[in-house]
């Protein structure tokens, strides 16, 4: 099990929201931040419609380096 803060996921844009989101591998933890997002950040929502399936392989690449880097809360 693996943690971060919603802005450390890079969701957040101004980087404020202190929200912590957990998974056991980077893609779950992507599923749950994504709900979080859909829950309680409209704005970004809206900025992801424009987001193309390469943007969002890129975003899931870049948040696996960033996933690999974190300490395992286990
Ligand atoms: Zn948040």
């Amino acid at each position: 099990m693996k943690q971060a803060t919603c802005a450390q996921m890079g969701n957040n844009m101004p980087g404020t929201c202190q929200t912590m989101i957990q998974g056991n591998t980077a893609e779950e933890m992507g599923k749950n931040g994504m709900a979080h997002v859909q829950q309680n950040h409209p704005d970004i929502v809206e900025q992801m419609k424009d987001m193309t399936d390469e943007d969002r392989a890129k975003w899931m690449a870049d948040f696996q380096v960033k996933f690999d880097a974190m300490p395992d809360m286990a």
